[in-house]
Formats: structure tokens, C-alpha cells, sequence
């Protein structure tokens, strides 16, 4: 099966032409048709000498998935579920804010950290997404924007969708490499932010990288016993283990960092938890720390799971407020669709899975 042609970093690009008799500069034209004109097919490529498209093109695709599903919501949210070459199928999420469009990405094909209140950790990892993949996503949506014509750009990635990005680190940085490069899509690092559940070691890798992008860390509970039973990772990775990785990269990068909260009521939202919360992360770590407060979308497999009432969101974030760490709740966006990661997808092959068992009686 050929690669995607998305997957190659603006360097790669030039070496592979190089390494086939053609100028590497020559990279440039093939770069600017597909992030600046954006085409979709290699006729469109008109830019580029006709020898290095048919290079490419004897080796390399430019599409690996087609859109299966969309769910579109009041508030201008987009779900896409893409089916890939091998028939699986991933989420992609475009949501409109004040400051621009945002697109949530997924690296992998289901998620091995089973955090127990998320509906893409209930269907296990089946494999990663390559770099291509990954790129394709944000692209498929662009195209998207660029047929309605309205001049609308991505501007901002988060790379939260299905899957662990920093179980997928090398595909996962060169993805970040690719929609950066200034000649390409040139989104800005700022804009991009990559959340991990908390995989130390790579939070440490990443703080060396040259990737140089926002970061977010799943916590989710301010004690070990208490995050053990929602996160299963935090069995392998307890929280001073996490806290330790998470003090290299401040002390690394110097930029701030996110702590995610998901809000799950009667579970970690008392008051009493945002105040062990606060003293967890300390005062030399809140200048540069954000505590990102997220209420809770039930789904219907977590039945354990309800949201947070509206005054107990409130009193937990005022009680972070009052111990003087930043805070801010996540605005929700398309509540009117399968709002929560990876339920769209989970319903879809559950459908399919009932759909193939009724076909076999
Ligand atoms: S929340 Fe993220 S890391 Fe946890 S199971 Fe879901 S996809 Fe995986």
C-alpha cells in the first residue's frame, strides 16, 4: 500500500527527490501546492515539474481516508468520522471560538490507557496512526472550509482526540513538524497543544524536543488512590512520578502548561479536592500552571459517571481562585451531537456490530 504523501516533513520531501536525481528544491513547488493552493489530486500539482509528480505519485497517495459520517452542531461544530484504507474509523472535531477554528486530531485507532469515564479508552488500541494520517485529518477539514469558500483557515490544533499522542511520539512529532513549517500550513506552536494522560517518560522527551508546543497533562484527581480509580495509567505512573516529569518540563521549557480536570460529580469534585488539588501543585509551579476545569458528558457506558452540578463547578473553581492557581472552565462545544471523544465513533461500531450479529441469525 503506498504512503501518504502528507507524511513526509518538507526536509524528507527534498531528500527523497534528491535521492532520485531531482533538485531539492523542487520540494517547494510540490509544499506550496499542497499547503498553500491546497489541491487535491496530483493533475492539480501544475506548480511542480511533471517529473517529480509522477515520482511521487508512483509511490506515494494524497488521500488514505474518505469521510463515513458527519454530525454538525447549532453552535458550528463539526464531527467527521473518516474511514481509513483497512476500514477503521477515527473522529476528527472542528469547533469555532472567538479566536479562531480549532481542530482536535486522533493518533491512534482506540486508546490502551482505559481512563474510565471515556468512550474512545472502551474500544483497545488496534494500531497507531502514521504521520500522514494524522496531517490528513487537519486537511480533509480545511478542504472542507475551502469549498465553502468563506476564506476560513484552521488556525489552532489540539491533539486530544482518540488515542495517547505520546504513544505514538514519533508520529505524532512529525505531524507537529509538518502543520508548523512556516512554507506549509505555518500554524503557529502557540496554536497547538498536545495533551497526554501522563506518560512521564515522554513528558521529559517532549520538554527536550525541538517541537517547542503547548502542553496539557491529564490529571483528573489530586490523590493516587483516587486517580488509580479513574485513570488505570496511574497504577504504572503514580502522581509524584508525573509531578517529577511534569517539574523538568517547566524547568526546561518555561512555558506554561495545562492541567486537564474532567469534572465527575460526587467522584473528584468536592471542594476538599480542590483544595488538596491546589496545595498538589504548589507555589512554585502555579505561575506557570492553568487548571483547565472540564464538566463532565456523560455517556451511556459510564453509567457511574454523572455531571457535576452547576454550584459545585462553580465552588471548585472559586476554592482553586482563592489559593491564587489560574483556572478556567472548558466551554462546550456541539452538546447537541455525540458530544463526548469518541462516542460518535463508538456508536458507529456498535451499530455495525449489531447490524453484521442480526445479518448472521
Ligand atoms: S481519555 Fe484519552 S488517554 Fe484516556 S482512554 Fe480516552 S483517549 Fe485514551
Amino acid at each position: 500500500m503506498k504512503d501518504s504523501l502528507y507524511g513526509l516533513t518538507l526536509d524528507r520531501l527534498a531528500a527523497w527527490l534528491e535521492e532520485r536525481g531531482q533538485k531539492k528544491s523542487r520540494a517547494s513547488a510540490v509544499w506550496e501546492a499542497l499547503y498553500r493552493r491546497r489541491v487535491t489530486s496530483y493533475e492539480q500539482m501544475t506548480e511542480a515539474r511533471p517529473e517529480c509528480v509522477a515520482l511521487l505519485e508512483d509511490q506515494y497517495v494524497i488521500h488514505t481516508m474518505t469521510e463515513h459520517t458527519r454530525q454538525e452542531s447549532a453552535d458550528g461544530t463539526v464531527k467527521y468520522l473518516f474511514k481509513l484504507r483497512d476500514g477503521n474509523l477515527i473522529e476528527t472535531v472542528l469547533m469555532r471560538h472567538k479566536f479562531g477554528l480549532s481542530v482536535c486530531v486522533t493518533t491512534q485507532v482506540g486508546c490502551n490507557i482505559g481512563c474510565s469515564f471515556c468512550a474512545s479508552g472502551l474500544l483497545a488500541k488496534s494500531r497507531d496512526l502514521s504521520a500522514g494520517e494524522i496531517v490528513e485529518q487537519i486537511m480533509n477539514v480545511q478542504h472542507d472550509l475551502d469549498r465553502a469558500g468563506q476564506g476560513e483557515r484552521v488556525t489552532h490544533i489540539v491533539v486530544m482526540g482518540i488515542g495517547e499522542p505520546f504513544d505514538n511520539y514519533d508520529n505524532m512529532a512529525d505531524f507537529i513538524r509538518i502543520v508548523k513549517d512556516p512554507k506549509g500550513l505555518a500554524i503557529g506552536p502557540r496554536h497547538i497543544t498536545v495533551s497526554t494522560s501522563g506518560l512521564a517518560g515522554k513528558i521529559r522527551e517532549f520538554a527536550d524536543s525541538d517541537l517547542q508546543v503547548n502542553l496539557a497533562v491529564s490529571l483528573h484527581a489530586p490523590n493516587n488512590e483516587l486517580r488509580t480509580r479513574i485513570m488505570k495509567i496511574n497504577r504504572a505512573i503514580p502522581i509524584e512520578k508525573l509531578m517529577e516529569s511534569i517539574d523538568y518540563y517547566l524547568e526546561r521549557t518555561n512555558r506554561r502548561l495545562t492541567i486537564e480536570y474532567i469534572l465527575l460529580k460526587d467522584v473528584n469534585d468536592r471542594r476538599e479536592h480542590a483544595l488538596e488539588l491546589a496545595e498538589l501543585i504548589g507555589e512554585k509551579r502555579r505561575p506557570l500552571v492553568n487548571v483547565n476545569l472540564i464538566p463532565y458528558n456523560p455517556v451511556d457506558e459510564h453509567s457511574q459517571y454523572q455531571r457535576s452540578e452547576q454550584e459545585s463547578i462553580r465552588a471548585f473553581y472559586d476554592a482553586l481562585k482563592k489559593q491564587g492557581v489560574s483556572c478556567s472552565v472548558r466551554l462546550e462545544h456541539g452538546t447537541d451531537i455525540d458530544a463526548a471523544c469518541g462516542q460518535l465513533r463508538s456508536k458507529q461500531i456498535r451499530a455495525s456490530r449489531d447490524e453484521a450479529k442480526a445479518a448472521s441469525v
